[in-house]
């Protein structure tokens, strides 16, 4: 489907939103509540980052709303058209989705462009084709789990899994449906109902994906969404509200800290996956140019707006101004511009109040910290929330800079002297979700990446995903862990049932 549009979108040219985009989009973006689109009176608007320009109205659900999209999740629940389902039979309905995306990749990603202002190729490669793996890999993956069994003398134990009840599901803007399939696909593998709510910046490709929904035989209920913000507002409704059994949230540490608070009166299950501030440490047996490019994916990849980035490089001093020339001449090739073009490598942040944040780190910088490259606007670029990609110096890890997310396009590089100095650099930050180690003693490597304290660590390498491992944080980037069986765990109940030895 869509192959037309597929062919601009790899084709280079920027890329014209066809008409029934246009007509879509003109559209209100309305809450899916009990297998029914609904209105509401509050409404808010989602804007194009690059132009500045609006894109939809987005009816925002208020706290009547979310009661019922609970209500509803709950009685579907109960009704137990999907619970009571096999695995198999669930694992056939998501291959479905999985399969429905792939082939709306081409809209999809191109919502996701226009709502995000991240380069189409970063959509169209990256993003949409993992939130149909996410459907794909969980289908596979809990048909395939080994049963527990325990067999004694006299009895025999069995554990099986039971789904929960009805999760809360809110997600953040910088990877929406790709992260929003990342907690929807387990949990509906598991046999759950659940609400979404997607980041009130994003709420485009969870829209449409609520439409392809519609196309699959999941039962009315089982599915809702509900758009709208976050603190004092839909989320806080949703997650305070008592009929959740369980929250999956991805997004800032501060608001992680809020939800705890609301699912203590529960007490609610939670899994939260928080803020970064991750490392990439380069010791000078590397491979400077690999480690280069490696970097700059890292530093700079979706505008630097991902919880794995390295905004924190710690190169060994012998090899440190030859990493700065080499890093800085690539850095200032990044092509940035419009996220319509497939050969724009960098796009606009998420919004002017998201572009102040970052720009304010960047003002108090002081001397000798030194911005080295990049820290405006390019001036090739009238609007658009656009920032070039920034190479800070000079600057002590203890500054703000040093210490707090910024999530943008800044990357602040520093010498370190020794294997121990720079676990402690490293380690130095309340952050501990990802880094990367680049040697060519892989001893080194393996000793290093065991006393880094991040939940993930890549060894001569950066973001590369196997789905069944472990994904979280430690210290303030999470609670919990997703992936393989760490997300069924958390979307379902073991029981325990013990059977005796029957004549059977
Ligand atoms: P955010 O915390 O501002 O918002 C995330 C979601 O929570 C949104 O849907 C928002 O409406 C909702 N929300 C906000 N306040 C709420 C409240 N009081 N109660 C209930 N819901 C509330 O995060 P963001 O700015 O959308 O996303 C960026 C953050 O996400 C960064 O910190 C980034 O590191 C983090 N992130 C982490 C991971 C990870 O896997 N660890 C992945 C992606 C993003």
């Amino acid at each position: 489907m869509y192959k037309r549009l597929e062919e601009e979108i790899v084709s280079g040219d920027v890329i014209q939103v066809p008409g029934f985009l246009k007509s879509w989009l003109s559209e209100k973006k309305r809450l899916f509540v009990d297998g029914e689109w609904r209105d509401t009176r509050g409404v808010f608007s989602t804007l194009d980052p690059a132009t500045e320009e609006k894109l939809s109205d987005v009816c925002a659900g208020g706290n009547r709303e979310v009661e019922q999209a609970v209500d509803s999740a709950r009685a579907a629940f109960d009704r137990g058209e999907w619970a009571n389902r096999s695995l198999k039979e669930r694992a056939q309905t998501l291959k479905k989705i999985g399969d429905l995306i792939l082939e709306n990749r081409a809209v999809l990603a191109l919502l996701e462009t226009l709502d995000t202002g991240k380069p189409i190729r970063e959509s169209f490669e990256g993003d949409i084709p993992r939130a149909a793996q996410n459907f794909h890999f969980f289908s596979d993956f809990a048909c395939d789990e080994q049963a527990l069994c325990y067999k004694n003398a006299n009895e025999t134990h069995f554990a099986v899994r039971e789904p929960l009840g009805v999760s809360a599901l809110v997600t953040p803007w910088n990877l929406p449906l790709y992260l929003e399939t990342w907690k929807l696909a387990p949990c509906l593998m598991m046999g759950n109902s659940c609400i979404l709510k997607p980041s009130e910046l994003t709420p485009l490709t969870a829209t449409y994906l609520t439409e392809l929904l519609l196309k699959t035989d999941l039962p009315k209920g089982v599915f809702n969404l509900v758009h709208g913000l976050g603190e004092n507002s839909t989320g806080e409704f949703l997650v305070g509200n008592d009929g959740v059994s369980a929250i999956s949230f991805t997004g800032e540490t501060s608001t992680g800290r809020a939800i705890m608070k609301s699912a203590a009166t529960g007490p609610t299950r939670v899994s939260f996956e928080l803020g970064g501030k991750g490392a990439c440490i380069v010791f000078s047996d590397a491979d400077m140019e690999q480690v280069i490019e490696s970097c700059l994916r890292s530093a700079f990849r979706n505008q630097g707006e991902i919880c794995l980035s390295t905004p924190r490089i710690f190169v060994e001093k012998k090899k440190y101004d030859n990493f700065l020339d080499g890093f800085m001449h690539r850095a200032s090739q990044i092509k940035i511009g419009n996220p319509l073009s497939h050969k724009t490598e960098m796009g606009a942040l998420i919004s002017k109040s998201h572009w102040e944040k970052v720009s304010g780190y960047l003002q108090r910088i002081e001397a000798p910290g030194k911005i080295l490259l990049g820290g405006s606007r390019p001036e090739s670029l009238r609007c658009g929330y656009f920032l070039s990609p920034t190479v800070v110096t000079d600057i002590d890890p203890s500054h703000p800079v040093s210490q707090e997310e910024i999530f943008g396009p800044v990357v602040s590089i520093y010498p370190f002297d020794d294997e121990k100095q720079v676990i402690q650099l490293a380690n130095g930050t309340p952050y501990g979700l990802s880094a990367s180690v680049w040697t060519s003693d892989l001893d080194r490597g393996w000793r290093v990446a065991k006393q880094l304290k991040t939940g993930l660590v890549w060894v001569n390498s950066w973001f590369v995903r196997d789905l069944r491992v472990p994904f979280g944080g430690q210290k303030r980037s999470g609670v919990g862990r997703e992936g393989g069986r760490h997300s069924l765990d958390f979307f379902s109940e073991w029981k325990s049932i013990c059977m005796p030895e029957g004549e059977n």
